[in-house]
């Protein structure tokens, strides 16, 4: 069984509002993981990617803007949702948030309705089956938009799952995904399937990737990686 719950990461100096952001979203079921400044919060990320940045535009230091930029153009956290938190109403501040490549913003003071809201859209928007962009591992290629999978610029045909889970390991390379993880991040939401499915659904996406089968590795008692340090043989 797979429930979801939402990591989000409250990137906010000011503690009485963190701490309420925090309190809320512990009472809706998800789980706040706060971070003072933009220090703290890389080391937040490096530890645990969440599913959603809260990001506060005022911050000691690194500002929101810079730190959206940031981590808006590393591949880890190339595809996490951030919400960017702004005092100001003034539009040019919303309109430089979203170009930094915020997905959304919400100005102070705000309800805890909107924001749930808010957080609730971007899950949705982000969703990693709706990932469209191109993604390029050694001689694998993935392309989002047009569902198009070669090897060595040979097509490769894929079931809709395999690709999801294609689409996803290819995204997050080099790193281990549990059963669970999968689970929850190719499945999705309230899903009641046994973890044993991702293991139906590995086996045939490597029969599906031929050679670059071998790019999908187990790794014993954690789950699954997909490398580019293993080289398939042309
Ligand atoms: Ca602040």
């Amino acid at each position: 069984m797979a429930m979801k719950i939402p990591r989000v990461l409250v990137v906010e100096d000011e503690k009485a509002i963190a701490e309420l952001i925090s309190v809320n979203l512990r009472h809706h079921g998800m789980l706040a993981v706060l971070a003072e400044d933009g220090d703290s919060a890389q080391a937040a990320i490096d530890d645990v990617l969440p599913d959603v940045i809260l990001l506060d535009w005022m911050l000691p230091g690194q500002s929101g803007l810079l730190l959206a930029k940031r981590w808006r153009a590393d591949p880890r956290t190339k595809l996490t949702p951030i919400l960017m938190l702004t005092a100001r109403g003034d539009e040019p501040d919303k309109v430089a948030g979203l170009d930094a490549g915020a997905d959304d913003y919400i100005t102070k003071p705000f309800s805890t309705q909107e924001l749930l809201a808010r957080i609730r859209a971007v899950l949705r928007r982000r969703a990693p089956e709706q990932a469209s962009d191109l993604v390029r591992i050694g001689a694998l290629q993935l392309d989002g938009s047009t569902h198009r999978v070669s090897f060595q610029d040979q097509p490769l045909k894929l079931g809709p799952t395999e690709f999801k889970l294609l689409n996803y390991l290819m995204h997050h390379a080099e790193r281990v995904h549990s059963r669970s993880q999968l689970l929850d991040r190719v499945w999705g939401d309230h899903v009641f399937i046994e973890e044993r499915t991702v293991d139906v659904h590995v086996k045939r996406l490597r029969e599906a990737l031929g050679l670059a089968g071998a790019m999908v590795e187990t790794v014993r008692g954690v789950g699954y990686r997909l490398t580019a340090s293993v080289t398939p043989e042309a």
